[in-house]
């Protein structure tokens, strides 16, 4: 039974010290995670790891499945979708919980590299958004593929470690900014300025030309990983924060790192799937790609191939027929697991603080978001708000109800309404974030064991 009047409180006030040892060991084996991983790529591939690692097996090594099975499928390399089979028909609905691997950054464009002046460098185009300021003037990394024509692939990681170099993209210095600073925070960077630096040494050689310094970078890069000019045609090299992840704060409560958006919900889900072992209903952990520019293209959520990956389960569990699908969708349950925006004290004025996910306060739940009267939100209904309280309080998870800021403020998306779309019942449920989308984001510790006890729970109901 609810007390009469909500009563919020901190979830460090109430952790026992057995429970606090959890808290803080859970959060370094995140932070390891997010320390092999920064890009969509990579977090598909390390996950794949560790699902194997846990019994998991990918769909083309099962000709059949049954009860208890593990199973996963990596789509192109970018999303994920993984599978254990509950001993219920999945007819009568599957638990699925879906993140999305993909973060804000700058990508290299098809032609990146340039020399303007005494300096040559790999323009971008950024992906997803961002406030274009806060790139400038950090350290950053180079992470992704190059597949030459002949498809081979090389795979790129440079700067993230201390032996090897980092890159950066300049601002102008304050004493000559002052029409800088005159300017709109959205256009005192210009989105063509946001390149990186790429070298500033002249090649040599007498047959180098005009662009020497062009000329140089591309020497060490043919030398490094044997590639021309060309080769960037096809290539997906995405420059990122070199930071890592790191305990924030002296009472080490917090985790600021870049990409939390939405790596802290994919780890929370797939360490709650690890747990799984015979459910009754089958329950499916989804990584999405191309959430941050509207979950489209063959990865993005908006794909038939989730669709395929769950026939596929139908199939193998001999139980397909005509029309099937869609009446296992129709029975589902599902959390969209995304951020959620952490009221700021500093800028309390963007958000409704009694509706408004408050960080250590536990998992938060949007109902809806969208913008400009909920527009664009799939909206849970009321019943399956009250299931989702229902188990969690059996479980004693700490949950907040929360909005995405004041009414006509802002508003955001998530994949929640493609599958809602489909007839499954859906409600965003994540960990709140600080300077989310920034390079540094910023969560809690204790919200992100309670992501992790929500996502276990939600599987296991
Ligand atoms: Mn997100
Ligand atoms: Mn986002």
């Amino acid at each position: 039974m609810s007390e009469l009047e909500r009563k919020r409180k901190s979830g460090w006030e109430e952790v026992k010290e057995d429970e606090e040892r959890n808290i803080l060991k859970f959060a370094d084996e995140y932070m390891d995670y997010l320390n092999h991983a920064k890009t969509e790529r990579e977090i598909i591939s390390l996950s794949e790891k560790i699902a194997r690692e846990n019994g998991f097996k990918s769909l083309d090594e099962y000709t059949e499945l049954h009860p208890g099975d593990k199973v996963y499928f990596v789509n192109r390399g970018k999303s994920m979708y993984m599978a254990v089979i509950g001993s219920k028909s999945m007819e009568e609905g599957i638990n699925i919980i879906g993140a999305h691997a993909d973060s804000p950054r700058l990508d290299l464009k098809p032609n990146p590299l340039v020399q303007e002046g005494e300096f040559a460098y790999f323009k971008t185009h950024y992906y997803g958004g961002i406030k274009k300021y806060q790139w400038t003037a950090i350290p950053l990394a180079i992470h992704g593929v190059i597949v030459k024509e002949n498809g081979e692939k090389i795979t790129v990681s440079l700067g993230e470690n201390d032996d090897e170099p980092v890159f950066t993209i300049s601002d102008l210095l304050p004493h000559l900014a002052k029409e800088q600073e005159g300017k709109k925070l959205s256009e005192a960077i210009n989105g063509e300025n946001l390149a990186v630096i790429a070298g500033n040494r002249p090649d040599t050689s007498e047959d180098s030309g005009k662009s020497k310094i062009k000329k140089y970078i591309l020497k060490l890069l043919n030398k490094k990983y044997g590639i021309t000019e060309d080769d960037f045609m096809s290539s997906e090299l995405e420059v990122v924060p070199a930071f890592k992840a790191r305990t924030l704060g002296l009472d080490e409560s917090l985790v600021a790192a870049y990409g939390q958006d939405d790596k802290v919900c994919v780890y929370t889900s797939l360490r709650a799937i690890l747990n799984i072992e015979n459910p009754e209903r089958t329950a499916v952990c989804l990584f999405s790609d191309k959430e941050e520019i509207g979950s489209m293209g063959n990865t993005g959520m908006e794909s038939h191939v989730f669709d395929t990956f769950i026939s596929e389960l139908l199939n193998k569990t001999r139980i397909n027929r005509p029309n099937l699908l869609d009446k296992v969708f129709c029975n589902s349950r599902m959390l969209s697991a995304d951020v959620d925006a952490g009221e700021d004290p500093l800028y309390a004025s963007v958000s409704d603080h009694n509706n408004a996910g408050l960080i250590g306060y536990g998992i938060s739940l949007n109902k809806y978001t969208g913008a400009r009267g909920k527009s664009g939100s799939s909206d849970a209904n009321a019943e399956y708000v009250a299931f989702i309280r229902r188990i969690f309080n059996q479980n004693s998870i700490k949950y907040q109800l929360a909005e995405l800021g004041k009414v006509d403020v802002g508003g955001g998306g998530t994949i929640a309404f493609i599958l809602a779309n489909k007839g499954v019942d859906v409600i965003d449920c994540g960990v709140p974030v600080l300077s989310m989308h920034a390079p540094y984001e910023v969560t809690s510790k204790y919200d992100i064991y309670s992501a992790y006890l929500a996502y276990t729970t939600f599987f296991k109901n």
